[in-house]
């Protein structure tokens, strides 16, 4: 079984109130999301960098087992975003992003990619999202996520994705813009219409939410004593719950709540430390032991009085 991702790979400035700017760090919702589905599961990378794109970091997809041979390197400058976090660490301003090589790239998958069975469309262009979609022959999953610049710049092509998407993944902000409307529940019903059979609401240090067949799940967000870059939270998350999809291959509503615990858990990793650092050496233990601390964290006796 094999998971296939295309989405950013990006070269992020990120500014936090406590250690200020940190320039160029590998970033980019397919590489988040890669090296963590990497974690239990075979994943292939579809996307582009430029020429200034450091060698250093393919070495790190490569260490972590990521398949890069779906990775174009063109000629010009990697994709790059800049962000500014606010004193609470949750809230953040885009300062500024440049497409760059993703404004050419053109993804062309080879036969064996097309067979992927598990396919993340990560935050990306939807008309990217789209030609992916239309190469792979027949997923059991697609999941998808996408952000309030091409809710609002792209309604159309995002329109087209959605109608082919089982899992959305989205903040609540997102939720929001996308519905129209100024209620998570609400808004889950409507997004609902529109394709996905599963959405997931991020909300942040206030965890995530699951709307399926099943009604509404709530995983929290692990309590840290110290977040020091929430960039890529959100790929985290994702690229947890689809890899424990793909490795379970159960699709059914009790191991989707199981996924989102383990994307939970995943995520607490993300935030601990700057762009992927915290992956470099992550075990399975590790994120097993985490998940074992949401058991106790939410587990209580029945109410009684
Ligand atoms: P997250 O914190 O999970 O929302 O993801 C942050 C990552 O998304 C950063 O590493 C950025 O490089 C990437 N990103 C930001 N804006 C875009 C965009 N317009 N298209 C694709 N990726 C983006």
């Amino acid at each position: 079984m094999s998971v296939l991702v295309v989405g950013s790979v990006a070269l992020d400035s990120v500014e936090t109130p406590l250690d200020g700017m940190h320039e160029d760090l590998l970033g980019g919702s397919a590489s988040f999301f890669s090296v963590v589905s990497s974690l239990i599961v075979p994943t292939r990378l579809v996307a582009v960098v430029g020429a200034d794109f450091p060698e250093e970091h393919v070495e790190l997809f490569r260490s972590r087992g990521v398949d890069i041979e779906g990775l174009q390197h063109a000629e010009g400058r990697t994709f790059r975003w800049k962000g500014r976090y606010l004193k609470d660490m949750v809230g953040r301003e885009t300062l500024d992003t440049q497409l760059n090589v993703f404004e050419q790239f053109k993804p062309q998958l080879s036969e064996a990619y097309r067979d992927s069975e598990y396919l993340f469309l990560a935050n990306i262009h939807p008309a990217l999202q789209l030609q992916v979609l239309e190469q792979v022959r027949s997923p059991k999953l697609v999941a998808c996520d996408t952000m309030n610049l091409w809710i609002d710049t792209e309604r159309d092509a995002l329109t087209k994705v959605l109608q082919r998407v089982g899992i959305l993944l989205i903040n609540d902000e997102e939720a929001l813009m996308l519905s129209g409307t100024g209620n998570l529940v609400k808004a889950a019903a409507a997004i609902r219409a529109m394709g996905p059979k599963q959405l997931v609401i991020k909300r942040g240090d206030a965890g995530a939410l699951l709307f399926d067949d099943a009604g509404i799940f709530w995983s929290p967000a692990y309590p840290l004593e110290s977040v020091v870059d929430p960039t890529g939270a959100g790929d985290s998350f994702a690229g947890g719950l689809v890899s424990y999809l793909a490795h379970t291959g159960d699709l059914g509503p009790a191991n989707l709540r199981r996924a989102m615990v383990y994307g939970g858990a995943i995520a607490s990793f993300c935030v601990e430390a700057f762009s992927l650092d915290r992956f470099r050496q992550l075990s399975k233990d590790e994120v097993l032991t985490r998940c074992e601390g949401f058991n106790s964290l939410v587990s209580f006796e029945p109410v009684k009085l």
